[in-house]
């Protein structure tokens, strides 16, 4: 059968009629145990009451109005963002590239704004994604996303994580903001360290440079913490977020101190659909699950136990797992086998995870996951290892006997 889709995706032969909590209901009968989550999206798992409540209920007032008018959901969607981050002023998008396409231009602005438009450049980190747009993908930097899509978008330089001798080499007077994940997400699940994170702050502070963070992935509670600049004692001057600030409708927001945004006046960006009433609506119905005493603290203890489970896993099948990373809910297996192999091996166990780079598969549950949903996910892990390990005896006796 061909599909009218163009073609960009090589997807699954597997659809869903419904979900509830972790769990997606496949049109092939069987339930999932759903720790991709739409790539970190369905932070609060499928069909969380509060969020259909609050979707339903603005669905019959108005759903678009523009921003040419005042929209009250979204002012207080932005308070409440700026009350609990350092941020002062918020943009709303639709999507994580969106939301990098903004801090971007927000960057350069800033300098310009300052008699400076030759700063313009912007440091980013090899192993990084940013986005599908023009820009994004000049700043993620990688050739497979690049390749026969013309001029690359000009004023991105990349250097290893962790080399300051190169990022302190390629600093320059054109240079306007360093931009990084603090956990890579498509790259692999790597952890920027604490170290690294103080080194990009007092750089940008001695350069007069703004530090951008791209939490799009590791936002919205994903790793214990509202956002995961709060563990690594640094603050950005502008924070991009998306994925699991909509829970599963698409938004994203460009978060900045009122400094590092002055360039942004009346007119010079915009966006038809960002930030309309739904999005809002349904925005503000997930701060008020994440932010709720103790949410949190949950996500972060789930966290360690959904670690130590896979960290005894890893010990039971080293021909399979060869490290367990990452923080909070946000975990990565790099795996022996290809992690394609093992992404298959686990969707026979009715349990869903993700690929990334540096040979990872990520485990993004839905940040609601219970304790059993964490011990059936990791004995459905234990049982994919164990059916890649008789494959693996089964091709070692197969080369004996030739
Ligand atoms: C997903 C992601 C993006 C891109 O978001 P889209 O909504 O797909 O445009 C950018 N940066 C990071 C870190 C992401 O994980």
């Amino acid at each position: 059968m061909t599909s009218p889709l163009l073609p960009t995706y090589a997807r699954a032969e597997l659809s869903f009629e419904k979900g509830e909590g972790p769990w997606l209901y496949g049109r092939d009968g069987e339930r999932y145990l759903d720790f991709g989550a739409g790539i970190a999206v369905n932070a609060l798992g499928h069909a969380h009451p509060h969020l259909v409540q609050a979707l339903t209920e603005q669905a019959t007032k108005v759903w678009h109005t523009s921003n040419l008018f005042q929209i009250p959901e979204g002012e207080r969607l932005a308070k409440r963002l700026v009350e609990n981050t350092f941020a002062d002023v918020v943009f709303f998008s639709n999507s994580g590239a969106e939301a990098n396409e903004a801090a971007i231009k927000m960057a350069r602005k800033y300098h310009a704004a300052k008699g400076h438009p030759e700063r313009f450049r912007i440091v980013t980190f090899e192993g990084a994604f940013h986005g599908r747009t023009l820009a994004t993908i000049a700043a993620g930097g990688q050739a497979k996303y690049l390749e026969g899509f013309g001029p690359k978008v000009e004023g991105f330089d990349q250097v290893p994580v962790d080399d300051l001798k190169a990022l302190k080499a390629v600093i320059g007077p054109e240079t306007a903001a360093l931009m990084i994940e603090p956990i890579q997400g498509e790259g692999g699940v790597r952890t920027v360290s604490n170290a690294f994170m103080r080194e990009l702050r007092s750089l940008c502070d001695e350069h007069g440079l703004l530090l951008i963070f791209d939490e799009i992935q590791t936002g919205v509670g994903r790793t214990g913490k509202l956002f995961a600049y709060e563990s690594t004692g640094v603050t950005p001057d502008i924070m991009s977020v998306a994925k699991g600030i909509g829970g599963g409708f698409p938004m994203g927001a460009c978060l900045a101190t009122a400094d590092a945004a002055k360039g942004m006046t009346v007119g010079t960006h915009g966006t038809t659909f960002g930030g309309n009433p739904l999005a809002m609506a349904v925005g503000n119905a997930v701060l008020d699950v994440i932010l709720a005493p103790g949410f949190l603290k949950e996500v972060e203890r789930k966290g360690l136990l959904l670690k130590q489970r896979l960290a005894e896993l890893k010990d039971r099948h080293p021909s399979v797992i060869a490290d367990v990373r990452g923080q909070g809910l946000m975990m990565g297996l790099r795996t022996v086998v290809p992690n394609t192999e093992f992404v298959t091996a686990a969707r026979a166990e009715k349990l869903l995870l993700i690929g990334a780079g540096d040979n990872v598969v990520r485990l993004l549950p839905p940040l609601i996951v219970g304790d059993a949903d964490i011990s059936d996910a990791v004995n459905r892990i234990d049982a994919a290892c164990l059916a890649i390990e008789a494959e693996q005896k089964a091709h070692a006796q197969q080369g004996a006997v030739q």
